[in-house]
């Protein structure tokens, strides 16, 4: 029988190690070092903060795997012989495979700042990172101040967790402000303000030098890079972005970039080896997208892909429009299609803010056709349904606009904000968009 090996038990490898056993009877084994259990990796923080328990981050009971015939490994994968195709383990262990799927997933970057192994220095991806946050940050008396080092969504994550048992954060963020290679000015500048409502000590174009010792060899403090000052503190937080875990391959033969190279198909180099989730890395950006994504869904979407290839037919991995969600503390994040950072020559802006400072939306279209490219929306929960249909049908930015009662979940924003918006955008650009009723059925019945 056909051995499908793969390495890596979250969200991607899971997910294909699924549908294949929807689609067949090959025998199947899912290969980690992290944990024995899929768990969901976004649902750390709750765990952290109090909300759930660990076991409640396992989105199936423990019994599922043998019932569904998926066998488990627990282990560090060191080396892939792909020509005898073996798997080599870090404890002397082998594992021979028929197909391999590589699931890795990623790994927090460091920059090589001395110090950056010490205890109580640690990223925010694995479940050992928890781990250790337990250790070192269990509460303001152990803890007494964490800094985090890397302005981006697990670095705001990692201080609202911190913030949550009253740990005193301060935040080192390279760029002038927040997350300001992605978000724009606007949207930017809010996420500024609400760390620092919530009494995060955010420091702005502030890079690490290094982090001290004590006697121990636990964190002591961390030195900034432009004016030396010493912050004491006692836990170290990186998250200068993720990088693919996968270090391990690299004498393989297998071919990588910053993530193992793949093609629409998820194929690797090698026959019969597969990548997907955030250590693959295609060849070209589909639909402008990245060619890493380091994202939930496309990880999932990825695993049924080649689930289908492995047991059907080949079939290539074709995502639709971009999207995203995160949480920034207390102002929820929305994003289809593209509203990147710099406005591109074709394009025109149009930004709303609620005078709360808390709410915004920033929609993006082409300024000769008028074609809608995307939107950010703030504080205000929109559907993604209404903005696929709208991207893949073309749409215009006055159709969002007139149509806005159909783009959102909140009745009470439609009554208090759309005509606000719709007045907003009338006035800056001359025109007479009307705002139409809610025709949500009338939209998603065709
Ligand atoms: C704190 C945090 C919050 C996030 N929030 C969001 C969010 O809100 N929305 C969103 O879309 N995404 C979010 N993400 C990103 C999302 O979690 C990832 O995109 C997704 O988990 C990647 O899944 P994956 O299956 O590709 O890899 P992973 O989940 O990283 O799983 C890979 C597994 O392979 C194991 N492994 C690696 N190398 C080896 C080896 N050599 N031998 C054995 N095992 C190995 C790893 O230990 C790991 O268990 C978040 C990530 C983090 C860390």
């Amino acid at each position: 029988m056909e051995h499908i090996v793969i390495i890596g038990n979250g969200i991607s490898g899971v997910t294909a190690a699924r549908h294949i056993r929807k689609l067949s009877d090959k025998k199947i084994t899912i290969v980690s070092a992290e944990t024995d259990y899929f768990f969901s990796r976004t649902a750390l923080m709750y765990v952290y903060m109090g909300h759930m328990k660990f076991e409640h981050t396992q989105p199936y009971e423990n019994w599922f795997w043998e019932k569904n015939r998926i066998e488990l490994k627990k282990g560090y994968v060191k080396t892939v012989e792909t020509k005898s195709k073996t798997l080599y383990f870090a404890n002397g262990d082998t594992l021979r495979f028929d197909k391999l799927i590589i699931a890795t997933g990623s790994k927090p970057n460091k920059f090589g700042w001395p110090g950056q192994d010490l205890k109580g220095v640690m990223g925010m991806y694995h479940k050992q990172d928890l781990d250790n946050l337990e250790k070192y940050a269990p509460n303001n008396k152990v803890c007494k101040r964490a800094v985090i080092v890397g302005g981006g969504l697990i670095g705001i994550e990692l201080a609202e967790m911190l913030h949550s048992r009253h740990i005193p954060v301060t935040f080192l963020v390279r760029e002038s402000s927040f997350w300001n290679g992605v978000l724009p000015e606007g949207e930017s500048a809010m996420i500024n303000r609400e760390i620092l409502n919530n009494g995060i000590d955010l420091r702005l174009g502030v890079n690490l030098k290094e982090i001290k010792a004590d006697e121990n060899g636990q964190v002591k403090s961390a030195i900034l890079e432009e004016t030396g000052e010493e912050i004491e503190c006692n836990v170290v937080g990186l998250t200068a972005g993720v990088s693919p875990n996968i270090d391990f391959i690299k004498e393989s033969g297998i071919e990588t970039n910053r993530g193992v190279k793949v093609n629409r198909f998820l194929e690797t180099n090698i026959p019969d080896i597969y990548a997907i989730g955030d250590c693959a890395e295609q060849h070209e950006a589909i639909n402008q997208r990245r060619p890493i994504e380091a994202v939930w869904y496309t990880g999932r979407m990825m695993g049924e892909t080649v689930a289908q290839t492995i047991c059907v037919n080949r079939i290539e991995y074709k995502p639709s429009h971009w999207y995203n969600s995160a949480k920034f503390i207390d102002i929820e994040y929305q994003t289809y299609g593209w509203v990147w950072a710099q406005s591109k020559e074709n394009e025109a802006r149009f930004y709303w803010e609620h005078e709360d400072g808390k709410k915004c939306i920033h929609i993006n279209y082409d300024k000769n056709t008028r074609k809608f490219i995307g939107i950010n929306s703030f504080g205000i929960r929109m559907r993604h349904e209404f903005f696929d249909k709208i991207l893949t049908e073309k749409r215009s930015v006055d159709y969002v606009l007139e149509h806005l009662a159909d783009a959102n979940f909140d009745p009470e924003f439609y009554k208090l904000h759309e005509p606000e918006i719709v007045a907003k955008f009338n006035k800056e650009n001359n025109t007479n968009i009307q705002l139409k009723k809610k025709s949500w059925k009338r939209i998603f019945s065709t």
